[in-house]
């Protein structure tokens, strides 16, 4: 019996789970892939899910789907939106959606699973199936690490992943070399000290301190990042004081840093560091700034040789036009992880989820940015198909291009 991928789909969307609570999700991926013939590991890293299908000699395979949704409340109008909600780290009861598509790549991967095995007369390897949790927090592929997947399964060969974008629907982005950007997440206390609004020269104020450190902090791209590379500073986030008559004792700011390797992350870490320093020093602040990491996720790097395997196998299944450079990505990924600790080559790609006649119209409007809902955003819905269709033969026609 076949699996309705389509119904799945539409079960999984409508049940999105967040980060590290995806226990749902994980026992319908699990009870699928044990359907299927494989054997399955559960509660791997919190939630995470291994199946291995072993079918005699070759390489070993990993493939991987990530399963998490985010705290979004879904503004779609479909009749399968999600009305779920959760709880999030804070304690705050919110709204809950798969707006970065993740109920795509379990379905896809399921297909991919039930595609491999159907074929498995023409190859021979293994194949690990990775559903990782807690993408959205860069910490998933990290707690599967922790958990000893490397040694406790068989060890990559290569590792594959796949992402659902708005590219239209049929279209694959993918690109050898950087294809993501590094990122990190960090926070900044500045310290301050508290007063009367009346008497601003007996404090030391960290809201006009925070000011001139935000502002000083869009000269680091703009003045320091030569303007042919890539970088990002976003300060997405600022909390101080209670009370308009009140000057608080601190400030604090949250900070999304972007680039796309090592090099450029030193330079630009350095250089936001500095601005914050010099910043606190110029308000005459009495403590040194605290900064702290709140995430850190490395550069999703496409390893050449086994991406440019890759891109021709999928030449070959969807047309040479179907295939195509989508650029570097500033966002950022936890997927290289896995490759990294292994020692082995990455290839992550992505496909459009995009109705092909409304891509082409906000093209021919000059109206992407705005009509084109793009992953996070309460409006993300990808076509159902054929989005399925081509995520399932993108995985397994890659896992095939290492499987024979
Ligand atoms: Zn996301
Ligand atoms: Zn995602």
């Amino acid at each position: 019996m076949t699996v309705d991928l389509e119904a799945l789909y539409i079960d999984l969307h409508s049940h999105p789970e967040l980060s590290f609570q995806e226990t749902r999700t994980a026992g319908i991926a699990a009870a699928h892939l044990r359907e299927l013939g494989l054997e399955v590991h559960e509660g791997v890293g919190v939630t995470g899910v291994i199946g291995v299908l072993r079918n005699g000699e070759g390489a070993t395979v990993w493939l991987r789907a990530d399963m998490d949704a985010l705290p979004v409340t879904e503004q779609t109008g479909l009749g399968y939106a999600s009305t779920a909600t959760g709880v999030d780290p804070d304690g705050n009861t919110v709204g809950v959606m798969h707006a970065c598509g993740h109920d795509m790549h379990v379905t896809a991967m399921i297909g991919a699973v039930e595609r491999l095995i159907a074929e498995r007369a023409q190859w021979g390897g293994t194949v690990v199936v990775v559903i990782q949790p807690a993408e959205e927090y860069g910490a998933g592929a990290r707690a599967m690490l922790d958990d000893g997947v490397l040694d406790r399964f068989p060890r990559p060969d290569v590792v594959l992943g796949q992402h659902v974008t708005p590219l239209p629907a049929g279209t694959i982005g993918v690109r050898p070399g950087p294809q993501m950007s590094a990122s990190d997440g960090i926070q900044v206390v500045l310290h301050g000290r508290g007063g009367h609004g009346s008497r601003p020269h007996s404090t030391i104020d960290p809201i006009v301190m925070a000011a001139a450190t935000i502002m000083r902090l869009q000269t680091v791209v703009s003045r320091e990042v030569d303007p042919r590379e890539l970088a990002v500073v976003t300060v997405g986030s600022i909390h101080a004081g209670t009370k308009n008559n009140i000057i608080p004792a601190d400030a604090t700011l949250q900070l999304s840093l972007r680039y796309p390797d090592e090099q450029q992350r030193a330079k630009v870490m350095s250089r936001v560091e500095r601005v914050i320093r010099a910043e606190a020093m110029a308000s005459g602040a009495e403590r040194e700034p605290d900064i702290s990491t709140l995430h850190t996720l490395p550069a999703t790097i496409n390893d050449v040789d086994a991406t440019g395997r890759v891109v021709a196998a999928f030449r070959a299944a969807f047309g040479e036009q179907a295939v195509v450079d989508p650029g570097l990505f500033t966002g950022s990924e936890d997927v290289s992880w896995f490759a990294r600790d292994a020692g082995a080559p990455l290839v992550f790609w992505f496909w459009g989820g995009v109705d092909p006649q409304a891509y082409a119209d906000a093209v021919a409007n000059d109206s992407i940015d705005r009509d084109i809902p793009t992953n996070h955003s309460p409006y993300f819905a990808p076509v159902i198909h054929p989005t399925i269709e081509v995520g399932v033969t993108a995985m397994a026609t890659a896992a095939r291009a290492f499987l024979g």
